[in-house]
């Protein structure tokens, strides 16, 4: 690519290829800060403009979902599967379901995917996809028809060997099941073509935990190398979904103490720590009924804070693991006052760049997703593994190769970030993920 090679001119370029996505700029950015210098010291990036060529997805397909409500009514939906990066392996990544879904939030979540399944050391691309639907308040043969519906367009672009799906937030095992029943009625096959399904057909033991737990490993292997460790430290969690549950039910065996969990209406407050008993109680009502918060905090007499996050209650390691943004500058500005000493990133982007600074300068650990919320997509590529040799391995076995893949993944972070007296875990992630994809690219030739 012609052009100056700083972060201004390459971010420009971005800027106006890409206009109207501010959440992909944002992304493209975080990762541009440590790879622009990186590629400066290692031309052969430059010359056959690998870095650029990694932030224009393969391709984009989007499509019509037509399906029929309960009251007959014909409702239209939008679906999209951005493929990304298929240097290492086949596309690999979630399908989301929530009214903010496009074009931008795909771009940005597949581009972030590439560096993640790298890290992993498992052979994966990158892809992500989903739908504008919101599935909160529709009748599960609403959420039915409309999986279906989705499924019968998605399925001529994926296939175990081209791009495997997964979950994302608003698709659960209730909505991978639809789908995969669907894929299986059309293709006339048996084939691992989704993962986290259920475990009757195919799925993978601790995929549902992988990501949370994931999540609270990477803590604790930042911890380990500098002296400290999870037990009785104070925990802050946001979200309440499949990352946050896990994140926190691992946190709390390993002796961390639980204070909050949250949901996008507000955040319930358990001065000592949330225990394993009320953590199953939550479980029961955010993933089998699909309540709130708010009701449990009714219940067992909790505070809860309604429409408020939970930045601003004291604690020494803090996880993010709701959604994008939701750690402001000011947010971090009340975690870093209060003490906090590590941040784990459970869910895709969730810390601005700006509050990424700020804790940095704070000397706070920072955890980007891409690192350790990898545990997830870790366990989806242990699950092709399994249903490609037609085997089920056992829990213990699963979460002893879920534990060696994040302690890799802190490894190479480490490799990468470490500069004087502080180490930057966000390069580091960005560095040893794109090397792996880029000496890919370089071998392929121009394409
Ligand atoms: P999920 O099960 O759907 O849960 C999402 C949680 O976040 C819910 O508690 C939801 O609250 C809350 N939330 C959603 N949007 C919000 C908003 N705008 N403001 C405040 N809270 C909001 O999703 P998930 O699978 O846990 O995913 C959470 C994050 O982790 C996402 O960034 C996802 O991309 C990332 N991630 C997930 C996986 C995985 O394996 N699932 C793997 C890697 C990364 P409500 O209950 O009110 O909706």
């Amino acid at each position: 690519m012609n052009g100056e090679y700083t972060l201004e001119a390459f971010m420009e370029r971005i800027r106006q290829k890409n206009p109207g996505e501010p959440i992909f700029h944002q992304a493209v950015a975080e990762v541009a800060e440590s790879i622009i210098p990186f590629i400066r010291q290692h031309p052969k990036y430059q010359e056959e403009c690998i870095f650029e060529r990694m932030t224009e997805p393969d391709r984009i397909i989007s499509f019509r979902v037509a399906w029929e409500d309960d009251q007959g009514n014909i409702q239209l939906n939008r679906g999209y599967r951005v493929q990304f990066n298929n240097s290492i392996g086949p596309y690999k990544g979630g399908l989301r379901f929530h009214p903010s879904v496009n074009t931008d939030i795909l771009k940005f979540l597949g581009f972030e995917q590439t560096f993640k399944n790298s890290l992993t050391t498992l052979p994966m691309g990158a892809a992500k996809g989903g739908s504008d639907f919101d599935p909160k308040g529709k009748s599960d043969r609403e959420v039915m028809r409309f999986c279906k519906s989705f499924m019968s367009e998605l399925s001529h672009y994926i296939g175990h060997f081209t791009d495997i799906p997964a979950g994302d937030i608003g698709v659960g095992a209730r909505e991978i099941s639809y789908m995969f029943g669907e894929y299986k009625r059309l293709s006339h096959e048996f084939t691992g073509v989704l993962t986290g399904k259920s475990l009757e057909f195919g799925g993978s033991l601790i995929r549902k935990e992988a990501t949370g737990y994931g999540c609270a490993y990477f803590m604790e292997d930042m911890l380990k190398e500098h002296g400290a460790a999870i037990e009785g430290k104070s925990c802050v969690v946001s979200g309440s979904g499949n990352v946050a549950l896990y994140c926190a039910e691992k946190l709390i065996r390993l002796g961390g103490k639980v204070m909050t969990l949250s949901d996008s209406s507000g955040f319930i407050h358990v001065p000592g720590s949330i225990d394993e008993a009320m953590l199953e109680e939550i479980i029961e009502l955010k993933s089998v009924r699909r309540g709130r918060l708010s009701e449990l905090a009714d219940r067992k007499g909790c505070s809860y804070y309604a429409g408020m996050k939970p930045w601003g209650v004291p604690c020494e390691l803090a996880f993010p693991c709701a959604t994008e943004n939701e750690i402001t500058k000011s947010d971090a500005a009340l975690l870093a006052g209060n003490g906090c000493k590590a941040v784990a990133e459970g869910a895709n982007m969730p810390t601005t760049a700006e509050a990424i600074e700020v804790l940095k300068r704070s000397g706070i650990l920072v955890a980007p997703g891409k690192a350790s919320n990898a545990g997830g997509v870790a366990v989806s590529g242990l699950e092709m593994t399994q249903n490609s040799i037609r085997m089920a391995w056992g829990t213990e076995e699963l979460d002893v190769k879920l534990r060696t893949i994040m302690n890799r993944i802190h490894t190479q972070c480490v490799e990468y970030g470490k500069t004087d007296g502080y180490i930057d875990y966000v390069k580091g992630a960005n560095i040893a993920g794109f090397i792996k994809v880029a000496d890919a690219m370089l071998a392929y030739g121009i394409v």
